[in-house]
């Protein structure tokens, strides 16, 4: 057998590299090492979930006032410091890539500082000029956002600029209707940001059920979210004094001529280039017609997996059109010995899959028991505001398949209710008519994130409509909906 410097070498310190590096010292007693050229934690950790949902957090205290006054306090409305957030923000993250690099230390695992990139099927160069042998290689790079190709783009932000902004804008338009876009969308709109969203479809959140995304867009809309469907960016540039007369916007008003020069970027991204030049106000033109001025444009308009310059195709791995790196069911390449888990593979793009390939990965390579992941079932949220969280077939799917029941409620939670606040939430269920099996199951509400990964348990053990039934609900909850439907909405 080859002499090689390690069993594993690992490239992409994300989520699912480190977890993958950790289990297979740790638990298989190999000798691992492990390559990660920006920050340790990757998307979720430094630039995506993670800060997403603090700033999640912050932007959920904006009507506090107003529902506890309603209550009896007395409290007057507060102003939100982004400074000092961000202060605190960077701290947080900072001590968690402390927590990635000594799990990684602790478990035995050597690290590099450095780009790798392959020579060949077992040998990785890194940026340091250090050249490393391993049995195994995985390659679990991640992805990136990307902007479309229209004149100016970069004077537009990615998502991954955000949580650099020195100061946050009066005014952002953002592009797009998936995850990302409606999350900002809801966030910034909480941090008092004026937010204007332009969809090319005819809907945001392509893809899920239809009557929950409708109650998405509707709650922004009413929340003061200017969200427009059928919509697209089609010009962009600095705005000139003209622009600005011509269409004023409330935050011009707000601020006065000028007052937005200092909008800058702190760091001026990471895997992005924003044109550091262009700090002012913005200038768009929709394919409807629409002209706006604003401060800020964020492009949420998806990412792509980070394969490019890697030496892949030389190897002999095979990738997709999108940049995916194309794996069989147990993660592995066209290459023997190199696998690939994650973003970089572009199959369900969610942290928590990316660890299970890790996983998966590991009993295949290292443990011998060849372990395909399931991707099959897999609960997700949406942390718009109201939350959604999903899990299964969304209605229009379901009845492509097969005949179904769909049991479904919407009414004012009562906590917000007492306040005079117009917020709905919405429980609904999708029910296979012949086997009574619950083939989706679709929350809007506050804290639908941790009502669906419960219900995520039931469905995945095949949890028929009747095994809802005999559950006793919990009194009094949003959640109880869910096991007190009786009567069918609609079949079809
Ligand atoms: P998505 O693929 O979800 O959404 C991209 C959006 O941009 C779509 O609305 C798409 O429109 C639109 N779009 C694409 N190209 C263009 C274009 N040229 N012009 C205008 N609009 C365009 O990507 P995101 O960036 O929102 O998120 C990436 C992934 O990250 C998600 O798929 C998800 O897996 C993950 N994620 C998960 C989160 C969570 O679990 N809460 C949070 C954030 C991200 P169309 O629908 O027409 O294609």
């Amino acid at each position: 057998m080859a002499d090689y410097d390690y069993d594993l070498f690992v490239i992409g310190g994300g989520s699912g590299g480190v977890r993958a590096a950790r289990v297979a010292a740790g638990e298989a007693g190999a000798k691992v090492a492990l390559a990660e050229e920006d920050r340790y934690g990757g998307t979720c950790v430094i630039r995506g979930c993670v800060p997403k949902k603090l700033m999640v957090f912050a932007s959920e205290f904006s009507d506090t006032a107003d529902v506890a006054n309603a209550y009896g306090w007395n409290m007057t409305p507060g102003t939100f410091d982004w400074r000092q957030f961000r202060g605190h923000l960077n701290k947080e993250l900072d001590r968690l890539e402390g927590v990635y690099r000594s799990l990684l230390k602790n478990s035995g695992v050597e690290t590099f500082d450095a780009r790798a990139k392959l020579k060949d099927a077992h040998t990785v160069e890194l940026s340091t000029g250090e050249t490393k042998t391993a049995k195994t290689i995985l390659i679990a790079t991640g992805g990136q956002p990307v902007r479309p190709d229209i004149p100016n783009a970069n004077m537009g932000i990615v998502s991954d600029d955000i949580f650099h902004l020195d100061t946050l804008p009066k005014s952002i338009l953002i592009i797009g209707g998936g995850y990302i876009a409606c999350e900002f969308a809801c966030i910034l709109h909480g941090l008092g940001v004026e937010v204007t969203q332009y969809y090319r479809g005819a809907q945001i959140l392509r893809g899920f059920d239809d009557e929950a995304r409708g109650l998405i867009a509707e709650s922004m809309r009413e929340r003061g979210i200017d969200l427009y469907t059928g919509t697209n960016i089609l010009q962009m540039g600095p705005a000139s004094d003209d622009h600005s007369s011509a269409i004023p916007t409330a935050s011009d008003a707000a601020m006065g001529a000028g007052a937005q020069q200092d909008i800058v970027m702190a760091h001026g991204g990471v895997k992005t280039d924003p044109n550091p030049d262009h700090t002012g106000p913005i200038w768009v033109k929709s394919t409807t017609g629409h002209e706006g001025v604003y401060d800020m444009v964020l492009f949420a308009t998806g990412r792509d997996p980070n394969s490019t310059d890697m030496g892949l195709e030389d190897v002999g791995i095979d990738i997709g059109r999108r940049g995916e790196i194309i794996v069989d069911e147990y993660s592995k390449t066209a290459v023997d010995s190199v696998y690939a888990i994650g973003d970089v593979t572009n199959r369900v793009n969610l942290t928590p899959v990316a660890i299970r390939e890790g996983m998966a990965f590991v009993e295949t390579a290292f443990k011998n028991n060849p372990t395909a992941v399931d991707h099959d079932l897999i609960p997700s949220a949406i942390f718009t505001h109201p939350e959604m969280g999903t899990v299964g077939l969304s209605e229009e799917d379901a009845r492509d398949q097969e005949e179904i029941e769909v049991y479904c409620t919407s009414f004012r939670p009562m906590r917000t209710a007492f306040a005079g606040q117009p917020d709905r939430v919405l429980m609904k269920l999708v029910v296979s008519k012949a086997t009574r099996k619950v083939l989706g199951c679709h929350i809007v509400a506050p804290n639908a994130g941790e009502m669906i990964q419960l219900a995520g348990v039931a469905i995945k053990m095949g949890a028929t409509k009747e095994d809802f039934d005999r559950t006793v609900a919990v009194h009094p909850t949003m959640s109880e909906e869910i096991v007190t439907m009786r009567t069918p909405m609609r079949t079809a």
